[in-house]
């Protein structure tokens, strides 16, 4: 299996999946760089995955409809363009031999689903949308703090080597505000300079880990002394993990 970022717009990635004959898309909110990895590979498209309704992630859906050779999937509880394959929680997806969980991850969008699949012989994929970026997590559009916390919980318990492919490449400007949270954070520095190279080579810094995202991103610290000092120095009432998660929010919007 073969994972790829395809670049889209300023700074989305669209994630293709495939088996050297067919792909799958997650979150093609254009269908150009979709259109171009499929014809430079000569692969055929065998579903599309969407994590949640907006435009720079379904965009694209219309356009590539008459090279799919298989389903649209999406969650059942937002506006995605029909006709799509209804998921919720716990339902799995079949596709490139592939079994892919549906896990409930509401905060950024109130229906946003994730997909996580384990493949034989290599290490567990997860598409998490704009829940949980390199560094940081989604702004709350529509959910709650107490949603989002839960939501990322649950990510954070996945296997500690899944690689973690976000919707958008953010890890930067997120690992700047994550210095400012935990200024000592020595696997911060490490990740930053990695980072910092990547980038300056034109190069993803995704996808990441499950257990990179334990060092080094607050918002799956909420339960770290040090995070939560800092966010009661920023105005949290509470050391409780959403209280600290809804203060580092709302810096993190202020922060520049
Ligand atoms: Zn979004
Ligand atoms: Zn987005």
């Amino acid at each position: 299996m073969n994972l790829t970022a395809l670049p889209a717009f300023t700074d989305n990635y669209i994630w293709m999946l495939d088996d050297g004959h067919k792909a799958l898309v997650v979150d093609p909110g254009d269908s150009a760089p979709v259109l171009a990895a499929l014809a430079a590979r000569q692969l055929t498209l065998a579903a599309i995955l969407v994590t949640h309704h907006h435009d720079d992630h379904v965009g694209g859906i219309e356009a590539l409809r008459t090279h799919l050779q298989g389903p649209v999937y999406g969650p059942q509880r937002e506006r995605i363009p029909q006709p799509f394959v209804p998921l919720a929680h716990g339902d799995h997806v079949d596709a490139l031999g592939l079994s892919f969980e549906v896990i409930d991850v509401p905060g950024h969008t109130s229906g946003h689903i994730a997909y996580f699949t384990a493949p034989a012989g290599a290490a567990p994929v997860l598409f998490c949308g704009d829940t949980l970026f390199s560094g940081g997590c989604g702004r709350l559009f529509e959910g709650t703090p107490a949603q989002m916390h839960h939501s990322l919980s649950q990510l954070a318990e996945l296997p500690a080597d899944t690689r973690v492919c976000c919707a958008h490449e953010y890890t930067l400007s997120n690992l700047k505000f994550a210095r400012a949270v935990e200024p000592a954070n020595a696997d911060l520095m490490e990740y930053t300079a990695w980072c910092e190279s990547r980038r300056a080579d034109g190069a993803p810094t995704l996808p990441s880990s499950i257990e990179r995202e334990r060092r080094v991103n607050p918002f799956l610290r909420c339960d770290e002394p040090v995070v939560a000092r800092s966010a009661r120095a920023h105005g949290a009432a509470t050391d409780e993990p959403v209280a600290v998660l809804a203060t580092l929010r709302q810096w993190k919007n202020d922060f520049r």
